[in-house]
Parts: C-alpha cells; sequence; structure tokens
C-alpha cells in the first residue's frame, strides 16, 4: 500500500492515468445521478405538497424505493437488469456496440460520453496538480460540475443538493490549507468574499435584466453554483469565470439558432457555461487568466 502511495507520488503520469482511471468509473456513477437525482426530488416535492394541504397528522404516502443505489439499473427497452460485466465503463458500449444484449435497443451515446468526459477531465486534474489533496478537491469539483451541467441541460435546473454542499467544500478547503486549488490562493477570507460576491453579482445582473426586458436570464442555481466557484478560486475568478461562460454561451446560443437545431425563445441552460468556465479558470489559470487578469497571484 506504502509502495503504491510512492509511485503515485514519484510519477505524475502513472497518478494521472490513475486519475483517469478512477474518472472513468466515477463517471458511470454520475450517469445515475443526472438521471435520477431529478426524479427523486420531483418525487420529495409531490410528496411535500401533498402533506402541505392535508389535514395534520396526515402520514407521507409510501413509495417503492428509489434512490441513487435502488432499484439496480435497466433497459430502458426491454427491463432486463444490466450486468455488471455489462457496466464497464466505455468498454462495454463499445464491445455491446451500444445496444442491449437482451433486446438490441440502442443504448444512449450520453453515457459513454458522460464516462469519457470524466475520465479524461479527471486525468488532467491528476497532470495538472500531482499527488495530493489539491488533487482530491481537483476531482470532487470535477464530479460536482459534471453531475450539475447534466441535469442543467436535461431539466434546466441546478440542484440545492449539489450545488451547496460544493460551496461548504470550497469554503472548508480555504479554512483546512489556508490556500485554494492551482494558482489561487485563496484564504478562508478571500473565499467567503468569493462565494458571497459570486451569488450576488449573478444576482444583480438577474433582476437588472428582468426589470429592463421583462425576461429571466437565468435563475437562483445559477447564482449559487458560482458562489461555489468563487469559494473555490477567490473573488479574483469570478468576472473571467462570467465572462468566458457569457462568451461561450454567446457563441453556442447562436450557432445553434443559425443551424435551426434552437427555437430564438427556447431558454439554453447557463449552468453547463459556467461549469466548464469555471473548471477551465480553475485548472488552467495561467493560460486562461493571467495573460490578461492583473488579479491572479
Ligand atoms: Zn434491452
Amino acid at each position: 500500500m506504502l509502495d503504491l502511495i510512492d509511485v503515485l507520488r514519484a510519477s505524475t503520469p502513472i497518478f494521472a492515468a490513475t486519475c483517469a482511471v478512477l474518472g472513468l468509473v466515477v463517471g458511470s456513477f454520475l450517469n445515475v445521478v443526472i438521471f435520477r437525482l431529478p426524479l427523486m426530488l420531483k418525487a420529495r416535492w409531490r410528496t411535500d405538497c401533498q402533506l402541505l394541504d392535508a389535514p395534520e397528522g396526515t402520514e407521507a404516502p409510501s413509495a417503492p424505493r428509489y434512490d441513487l443505489a435502488y432499484p439496480p439499473s435497466t433497459c430502458p427497452g426491454c427491463g432486463s437488469r444490466i450486468r455488471a460485466i455489462d457496466n464497464i465503463p466505455v468498454l462495454s458500449y463499445v464491445w455491446l456496440r451500444g445496444r442491449c444484449r437482451q433486446c438490441r435497443s440502442p443504448i444512449s451515446l450520453r453515457y459513454p460520453s458522460v464516462e469519457l468526459l470524466c475520465g479524461l477531465a479527471c486525468g488532467v486534474i491528476g497532470w495538472q496538480f500531482g499527488f495530493g489533496v489539491e488533487a482530491v478537491v481537483g476531482l470532487i469539483l470535477t464530479w460536482f460540475l459534471i453531475a450539475l451541467a447534466g441535469i442543467d441541460l436535461d431539466t434546466q435546473y441546478l440542484p440545492d443538493e449539489l450545488t451547496l454542499p460544493l460551496l461548504w467544500c470550497g469554503l472548508l478547503f480555504s479554512v483546512s490549507s489556508g490556500q485554494g486549488i492551482g494558482a489561487f490562493p485563496v484564504s478562508p477570507t478571500e473565499a467567503i468574499i468569493g462565494s458571497a460576491a459570486g451569488y450576488l453579482s449573478l444576482w444583480s445582473v438577474y433582476h437588472a435584466f428582468r426589470l429592463l426586458t421583462g425576461r429571466e436570464g437565468f435563475g437562483y442555481g445559477d447564482f449559487k453554483l458560482l458562489a461555489a466557484l468563487g469559494a473555490f478560486g477567490g473573488w479574483t475568478i469570478l468576472l473571467p469565470v462570467i465572462l468566458l461562460s457569457a462568451m461561450a454561451g454567446a457563441i453556442v446560443g447562436i450557432t445553434l439558432i443559425a443551424l435551426g437545431r434552437h427555437g430564438r425563445h427556447q431558454p439554453i441552460p447557463y449552468g453547463p457555461f459556467l461549469a466548464i468556465a469555471g473548471w477551465l479558470v480553475l485548472v488552467f489559470p495561467h493560460a486562461l487568466v493571467s495573460p490578461w487578469w492583473p488579479f491572479g497571484h
């Protein structure tokens, strides 16, 4: 065990490869989170609403168990249970040629894509940060951001159940280490100011936009996500993250509308762009921010 840790500490390529493999496996779990968490929340809200109007003392209606661990995954086509051997990240998809072993109905390309993306991003984290606490925090950040981006793409909603723990995680990390990840040393003070400023900056843009246009550009989940990013990187990353995400969002939005793939008034979720921009700025600050932004370290 000690030898293994020595190897990971000594060799960045081996550590990065280990992170990538871990990322593939966690990516497979993130697919479950992206699919099931919104359904779990909806079921809970439905129960809460029923209880709200029910006479006092009414017991919550019992529902079949449904959470991240149960019931086991099944094929949506034929309902057959997915065996462990068919659940190996990416490899099973290639081996089964993207089809269910039982009924041959196609498996969404999105599952191996999320796994690949997560593996790749985790490999980059291992490579950039090397063996240590910083990499662990970077991996956790990556997993949360992928889950949030996926859920926002599907449902246009960023659950508190993910944004708030990510925020606590960033604040606690600044307390425990006295510094953030990557090139942004972040003291607890900077992390607290960063998260509050992150929330308030988008909150004010949101209300200004609503006053001016009568429309809502984004939602409260976006404020909380930027607050979480501010907790990791301090207030200095906020403007770069906002600019980068707004630019990417505008380019993608205009392209989709130009290609006729998207209605002009159909909302495009902002969370995925925030997540990508935040991740890039935190992981590659020197390349992306330092050249033009005077407040980095
Ligand atoms: Zn099937």
